[in-house]
């Protein structure tokens, strides 16, 4: 098979050295790209404060709001004005990609900011896992309204406990830079005491999932009245206690992500695009490390055959040489479109992505019902990849602050254990160690729609 064949060229990673080409490109950058995730419990106002943002940085006009406002009210949502914005705002409604999380972009003075929304909907969470799987860092968003702000805190399962699983999640997947915007500070009449009480009581949690409290900022925002997201806060009930950053300061602040554009192409394909302009074999992700240009040759995996990039867009935009770190649409030719598809890797022609059919992972096990056992059957994603997978190995139960191993060979796991397995796809999959390509290092195991475990990969244990 030629995937037998593309392995055994494979150089070591170690080996890479970029062309001139793209260390010049790497001399002249721009302001460095930094993907940013939005999370938080279902109607905490992840997209009205988001939207509240592009709206105010005049990424979304007063004509396109209105517009908006109208169309949410027409469909019985009249308070998600600004979620739709962000859906009108990219381009993936005329794309007619439903569920999917939402790309907008925005500029502070020192970085450009990818935005990824993560609906807060249980369904979602695999998007989530996708979003995340890109994410340098993290806005948390939190309800401060009486009542609310509990309910995303405690308990498991059917919308309650989200701001719980989702701050898990995003630090189990390796962001460690998170904002909490604690949101809705209008309806608490900007009360600093109900602010002290909700960083107190996430404080903690935030710790135990292992995020350092220097690298948390907690913001106090009304997303509603728009206060406290672009310029200090304009209500008195606020400015009398709090001077610090916005929001958009404070996102602003956030350490800048090292781009590797000295390691080998990786651009993962986050989904298939219809574009005139980029042709039959089109495709939009994100560069996670490497470089392309119009002209470069790239080995599409899992298949290992070898395309041309005939264009590539960003924003819209065409470009004509993209880094890592940079989401792009890319036009391909010399290959059959049907041997693209979600979760593919382009890779530079001699490093290919390994396309593995065992590995190793560290897991956190989230609230579950029925213990995972050896031969448990779950999804396994990793990126913007998914596949029926068997858990083919419990090999040691661990400490989850230190990771040191309680015990080996446990005979089953249960919620909030952390632990090394091995895993089994039923179809092979582009994966990485997550020591070298974080992004491709990174999965999660679903069972009956619910997130069993997330982690990262350890170790690859044997490739197709
Ligand atoms: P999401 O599910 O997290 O994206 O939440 P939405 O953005 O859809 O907001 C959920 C509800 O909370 C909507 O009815 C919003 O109008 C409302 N909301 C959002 N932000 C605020 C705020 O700052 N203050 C108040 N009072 N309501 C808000």
């Amino acid at each position: 098979k030629g995937r037998d064949h593309t392995s055994s060229i494979a150089k070591p990673v170690e080996a890479f050295a970029p062309e001139s080409w793209v260390l010049d490109e790497v001399n002249q950058e721009r302001k460095p790209l930094l993907h940013l995730i939005v999370i938080g419990h279902v109607d905490a106002g992840k997209s009205t404060l988001m939207g509240r943002i592009l709206h105010l940085l005049g990424r979304v006009s007063q004509k396109e709001m209105h517009k908006n406002e109208r169309e949410s009210k027409q469909k019985g949502k009249g308070s998600f004005a600004y979620a739709w914005v962000l859906d009108e705002g990219s381009e993936e409604r005329a794309r007619g990609v439903t569920m999917t999380v939402a790309v907008a972009h925005f500029e502070t003075p020192k970085l450009r900011v990818v935005l990824l929304d993560a609906p807060g909907h249980k369904d979602f969470v695999p998007n989530m896992i996708s979003g995340a799987a890109q994410a340098d860092a993290a806005v948390l968003v939190v309800d401060a309204s009486l009542g609310a702000f509990e309910a995303g805190l405690e308990g498991e399962g059917h919308g309650s406990g989200q701001t719980r699983e989702h701050a898990q999640l995003v630090r189990s997947l390796g962001v460690e830079q998170l904002i909490v915007a604690v949101n809705k500070m209008d309806t608490v009449n900007y009360s600093q005491k109900r602010y002290d009480f909700i960083k107190g009581s996430l404080q903690s949690f935030l710790k135990q999932c292992g995020f350092k409290d220097s690298a948390v900022s907690w913001i106090p925002v009304s997303a509603i009245e728009g206060e406290n997201l672009l310029v200090p806060p304009s209500a008195a009930a606020l400015k009398s206690w709090y001077s610090g950053p916005t929001l958009l300061q404070s996102v602003d602040t956030f350490e800048q992500p090292l781009r590797n554009t000295r390691k080998p192409l990786r651009l993962i394909v986050a989904e298939l695009v219809k574009s005139r302009t980029l042709g039959q074999a089109a495709l939009s992700g994100k560069l996670e490390s490497g470089a392309i240009r119009i002209g470069s040759k790239v080995l599409v995996m899992p298949t290992g055959e070898t395309a041309t990039v005939k264009a590539i867009e960003q924003d819209g935009r065409p470009i004509n040489v993209a880094l890592a770190g940079d989401s792009v649409d890319v036009g391909l030719t010399g290959v059959d479109p049907a041997i693209l598809y979600t979760g593919g890797v382009l890779c530079h022609p001699d490093y290919p992505v390994p396309v593995v059919t065992r590995v190793e992972v560290r897991v956190l096990v989230l609230g579950i019902t029925i213990p995972v056992l050896r031969g448990s059957q779950v999804v396994l994603h990793a990126h913007h990849a998914k596949e029926s997978a068997k858990v083919a190995d419990l090999v040691a139960l661990l400490e989850a602050k230190t990771g040191a191993v309680v015990r080996k060979k446990p005979r089953c796991l249960t919620s909030n254990q952390s632990a090394i397995i091995e895993i089994v796809p039923e179809r092979s999959m582009c994966i990485e160690e997550y020591s070298q390509f974080k992004a491709l290092g990174r999965v999660a195991l679903r069972d009956g729609g619910r997130t069993v475990a997330v982690g990262i990969v350890t170790r690859i244990i044997s490739t197709q």
